[in-house]
C-alpha cells in the first residue's frame, strides 16, 4: 500500500487496531467483517481536515448535507447482510463517501451502488478505484426503486432512511435474500432485518439508529 492508504499518526494502521478493538466491545463478533475493516484505509473517505477523526466511532459530514455512517453501524450491518453466508450480488442504495461500498466489495463477489448525488458517487468512484476494488457497479439514480436490471439480489443494504420499507426493494430480494435498512420517521429509525422466504417477509429488529432521510424523487 502506498502511503497516502496507509496513512500515518491518527491515520496508521495502529488507529485502526483500536477502532477495531472498540467494535469487538461494542458486540461485533465476524472476523471477517472486523478482518477488512482493520485494513480498509476510512481516512481517504473523508476531507483531508477530518482525517485525524476517521478512526472514532462516530458519522461525519462528506459535504452535500450528507454523513460517512458510523463505524459500528457499517460493521453491524454487514454483519447482518453475511449472518446465513456470502451473498453473491448485492445492492448498496447510498454510496455516499463510498466507504460502506468499500468494505461490502471486499467481502462480497459483486457490488451495485445507486447513490443520488452525483458529486459524492463521482469522489467515491475514485476512491474505491485508488482501492483497486473493481466488483462495483455504479448508478446515479433515485434507489428507492432499486437497480432494477440487475436483480434480484442476495443483499441489499440501504445507508439512508424511509419512511417506510420501498416496495421496490423488496421485490428486487432474491428467494432467501436479506435486506438491512433503517426506516421510521426522524429520531425513531429503526434497524431492521428482512429476510425473503418466498413471499413471505420475516423481520428482526436489529436496534435503534439515526440516517440521513433516504430522499425519494430528484437527483442531483
Ligand atoms: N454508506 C455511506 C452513507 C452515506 S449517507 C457512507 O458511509 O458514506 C447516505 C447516502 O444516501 C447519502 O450520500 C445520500 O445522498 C444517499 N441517498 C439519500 N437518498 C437516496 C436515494 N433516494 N437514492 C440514492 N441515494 C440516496
Amino acid at each position: 500500500m502506498n502511503t497516502e492508504l496507509q496513512g500515518i499518526g491518527m491515520t496508521s494502521q495502529r488507529t485502526r487496531d483500536r477502532l477495531v478493538q472498540r467494535l469487538r466491545e461494542a458486540g461485533i463478533r465476524d472476523e471477517r467483517v472486523l478482518s477488512v475493516m482493520a485494513s480498509t484505509p476510512r481516512h481517504i473517505f473523508v476531507d483531508e481536515a477530518l482525517a485525524s477523526r476517521a478512526y472514532e466511532d462516530t458519522a461525519l459530514p462528506i459535504g452535500f448535507g450528507q454523513t460517512i455512517s458510523q463505524p459500528y453501524v457499517v460493521a453491524r450491518m454487514t454483519e447482518a447482510l453475511l449472518e446465513d453466508g456470502v451473498p453473491q450480488k448485492v445492492l448498496e442504495v447510498g454510496t455516499g463517501s463510498g466507504y460502506q461500498t468499500a468494505i461490502l466489495a471486499q467481502l462480497v463477489p459483486e457490488v451495485y451502488t445507486v447513490e443520488r448525488i452525483a458529486g459524492l458517487q463521482d469522489q467515491a468512484r475514485e476512491r474505491l478505484r485508488k482501492l483497486g476494488l473493481r466488483n462495483i457497479r455504479y448508478k446515479h439514480a433515485d434507489g428507492t426503486w432499486g437497480w432494477k436490471e440487475h436483480a434480484p439480489y442476495n443483499g441489499i443494504l440501504v445507508a439512508a432512511a424511509p419512511e417506510e420499507v420501498p416496495r421496490e426493494l423488496l421485490e428486487q430480494l432474491a428467494d432467501g435474500g436479506r435486506l438491512v435498512i433503517p426506516s421510521g420517521p426522524p429520531g425513531q429509525q429503526r434497524l431492521r432485518l428482512i429476510t425473503r422466504e418466498g413471499d413471505t417477509f420475516k423481520e428482526r429488529f436489529l436496534g435503534w439508529v439515526s440516517f440521513v432521510p433516504l430522499r425519494a424523487g430528484e437527483t442531483e
